[in-house]
C-alpha cells in the first residue's frame, strides 16, 4: 500500500499538527512518502529527514508562500499525483481543511475528516473519529482508493527526531490564473485572543461571576478584572458556560471579552487541554460533557454539592472564587 503524508509549512517550518500527522504515518509501519507545500518546504523536509520516509517531494514557489485555495489545491493535487498515493494522511489545519476536500472532490478521492487515530493491521488501514458531538467513537475503514484522512490536531504526540538531508525533489505545478491576492493577515492582538488551544490550562468562567454576591451586589467589573489578570499571568485559554455567554445575547451586563466562541459543552466546544479550572460554574452535565478530554479537572464553587463534586472533578475547592482567584493572582505576581 502506498501511504503518502501531505504536509504544509507555517512561517517556514512544519507546524505541530504536521508533526503529529507525521507520527501517525510512522506508526502505521508501512513505507510512506512525504509531500510538503509552502514557504521553506525543502528546509522543512530536511528537519524531518530521519522520519523514515522513502521519498520527499515539495512545492515551494511564491504561489504557495501564503495560504490560498486555488494555489494550495493545485499544489496538493500535483503532490498527490506525483506520489501515486493510495492512502493520504494530512493534518486537519485550517489551511488544509479549506482546500483538501475540494482537491479530493476534483480528483475522485474518498475523504474523511477529523480522524483522531489511524492504524494499520494486516495491511488494512483503519481510522477512528467521533460522531454526535463527541459521544460516539467510530472505527471505520474504506475500500475506495485513493483514501484521504485529515487528522485532528492535539491528539497524537508530535514526531521528534534528527534533522538531516532529505534530498527533496521539487514538483512542478500548473497553477493557472490566480484571482485572489493575499495582502496580509489581520489577527487579534495576542492578549485579545482568549481561546488558546495550545495553552496548558483551560480556565472556565461560569455565570456565578455575574450573579449577586454575599453583599447582595453584582461585581461584574471586578470579576472581569480578576479573570483577565489571571489569563494574562497564566497564559490560560478561556472557556465559558452557556449561561454566561447567553447573558450577552439577552442584553444583560456581562463580561465583554466573552463570546459564544468560548462556550464549552454539549452545544459548545470540547477542548483538549491537559488541565482545567472551573470557577463559578455549577458543572451541570451539558457543560461538563465538554470536559471529556481535559485530563486533570479542578473547580472552585461556593456550593459543596455542585455538579463538579458529583465525581466530575478531581478536586473541588469550596470557597469564594473572587477571593481565591485574587489570592492566586497575587501569588502569580
Ligand atoms: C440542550 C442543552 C444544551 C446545553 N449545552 C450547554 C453547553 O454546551 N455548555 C454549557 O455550559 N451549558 C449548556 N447547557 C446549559 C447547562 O445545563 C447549564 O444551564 C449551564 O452550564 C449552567 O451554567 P453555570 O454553571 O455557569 O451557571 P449556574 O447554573 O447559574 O451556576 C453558577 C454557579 O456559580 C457558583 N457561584 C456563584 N458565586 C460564586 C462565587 N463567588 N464563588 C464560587 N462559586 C460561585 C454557584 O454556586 C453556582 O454553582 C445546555 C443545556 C441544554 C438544555
Amino acid at each position: 500500500m502506498k501511504v503518502f503524508v501531505l504536509l504544509h509549512t507555517e512561517q517556514g517550518a512544519l507546524p505541530k499538527a504536521a508533526l503529529e500527522t507525521l507520527n501517525v504515518a510512522c506508526g502505521l509501519g508501512m513505507p510512506f512518502s512525504v509531500g510538503i507545500l509552502g514557504q521553506g518546504a525543502a528546509a522543512a523536509a530536511d528537519a524531518v529527514a530521519s522520519c523514515g520516509a522513502v521519498k520527499f517531494e515539495t512545492v515551494d514557489t511564491p504561489e504557495v508562500a501564503q495560504p490560498r485555495y486555488a494555489s494550495d489545491a493545485a499544489a496538493a493535487a500535483a503532490l498527490i499525483t506525483s506520489a501515486g498515493a493510495e492512502v493520504i494522511v494530512a493534518p486537519q489545519t485550517s489551511r488544509f481543511a479549506r482546500c483538501l476536500p475540494g482537491v479530493a472532490s476534483r480528483m475522485g478521492i474518498a475523504v474523511d475528516t477529523h480522524a483522531v487515530s489511524v492504524s494499520a493491521q494486516d495491511g488494512a488501514v483503519k481510522a477512528q473519529r467521533w460522531f454526535y458531538r463527541q459521544r460516539i467513537l467510530s472505527s471505520f475503514s474504506r475500500a475506495a482508493r485513493p483514501w484521504m484522512l485529515l487528522v485532528d490536531g492535539g491528539v497524537q504526540a508530535p514526531w521528534q527526531g534528527a534533522a538531516g538531508t532529505a534530498n527533496a525533489q521539487a514538483v512542478a505545478v500548473a497553477f493557472g490564473e490566480q484571482r485572489t491576492a493575499v495582502t496580509g493577515i489581520r489577527a487579534l492582538a495576542a492578549d485579545a485572543q482568549t481561546i488558546r488551544p495550545e495553552a496548558a490550562l483551560l480556565f472556565v468562567a461560569g455565570a456565578g461571576w455575574t450573579k449577586k454576591q454575599k453583599d447582595g451586589q453584582l461585581h461584574i467589573g471586578r470579576a472581569g478584572g480578576i479573570i483577565q489578570k489571571f489569563l494574562a499571568a497564566a497564559k490560560a485559554s478561556l472557556g465559558s458556560s452557556k449561561s454566561l455567554v447567553d447573558l450577552q445575547s439577552e442584553g444583560h451586563e456581562t463580561l465583554s471579552f466573552m463570546s459564544h466562541m468560548n462556550q464549552v459543552g454539549q452545544t459548545g466546544s470540547t477542548p483538549r487541554h491537559p488541565k482545567g479550572l472551573s470557577t463559578c460554574c455549577h458543572g451541570e452535565e451539558p457543560h461538563a460533557v465538554g470536559w471529556r478530554f481535559i485530563t486533570e479537572r479542578r473547580a472552585i464553587n461556593l456550593d459543596a454539592n455542585c455538579g463538579w463534586a458529583q465525581g466530575k472533578a478531581d478536586v473541588v475547592y469550596v470557597g469564594d472564587a473572587f477571593e481565591i482567584m485574587e489570592k492566586v493572582n497575587a501569588l502569580l505576581g
